[in-house]
């Protein structure tokens, strides 16, 4: 008698025990899950932050070529077209020296968020260098890069960009090159459309010339 009781007192003490634990390791579960919930959030963060230029909130460097890289490989896969503009704004170093450096900086926000509002997807702009930026277009002849960027020296052009109390303006020259498919790599691509950028400077500025 004195025996099992015992044993059920002892099987009490265990299920009491389990049920402990039990409700333990739920919490911890949740725990858990909520923290994992932060990690993804904080990497999303991060991976954001890494494909993002802090002054224009474009995608910066890295992520545009990134994605030339694999509109290329797309390109070469499946024999569509594909063009490329690289944009650089003109005599920006003079934009700096009559009204600063942070007002640089305005102009240079200013015709990026220009530039964003004319480009639509699956186009993708991306600021390039310094007062560079470079345009992907998935699909297109020379023609629609062509007719994109006579539309963005317009609207450029005729952007009135307040500073430091004044109306700064400035104009854009553009160089666009179409993917030889097949025949070419993304460096060399952009190599042709850099050379079309430095005919446009040379004819005068304010204007797009297409590489050969
Ligand atoms: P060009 O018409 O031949 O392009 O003349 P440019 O003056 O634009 O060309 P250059 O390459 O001589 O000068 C570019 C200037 O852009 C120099 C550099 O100080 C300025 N710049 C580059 N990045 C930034 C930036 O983030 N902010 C500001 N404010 N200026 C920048
Ligand atoms: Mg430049
Ligand atoms: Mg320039």
């Amino acid at each position: 008698m004195h025996a099992e009781m015992s044993l059920s007192g002892k099987y009490r003490k265990l299920l009491a025990d389990f049920q402990k634990l039990e409700s333990e390791y739920e919490k911890t579960k949740r725990t858990l899950e909520i923290r994992e919930i932060e990690v993804r959030a904080i990497l999303a963060q991060a991976h954001e932050l890494a494909n993002t230029d802090v002054l224009t909130f474009l995608p910066n460097r890295r992520k545009i070529i990134s994605t030339l890289q694999e509109e290329v490989i797309r390109s070469n896969r499946y024999d569509t077209p594909l063009a490329v503009s690289i944009l650089d704004i003109d005599h920006f170093k003079k934009v700096n020296d009559t009204y600063g450096h942070t007002a640089g900086d305005q102009v240079l926000r200013s015709v990026a968020a220009r530039l964003r509002t004319q480009i639509r997807h699956p186009d993708t702009i991306g600021r390039y260098g310094g007062e560079e930026f470079l345009i992907v277009l998935p699909n297109s002849e020379l023609q629609a890069a062509a007719e994109q960027a006579s539309r963005l020296c317009q609207q450029v052009r005729t952007l009135r960009i307040d500073v430091n109390e004044h109306i700064a303006s400035v104009t854009i020259s553009i160089g666009i090159a179409q993917f030889r498919v097949g025949q070419e790599t993304w460096e060399e691509l952009l190599h042709r459309a850099d050379s079309a950028l430095y005919q446009a400077k040379d004819k005068g500025r304010d204007r797009w010339v297409a590489a050969e």
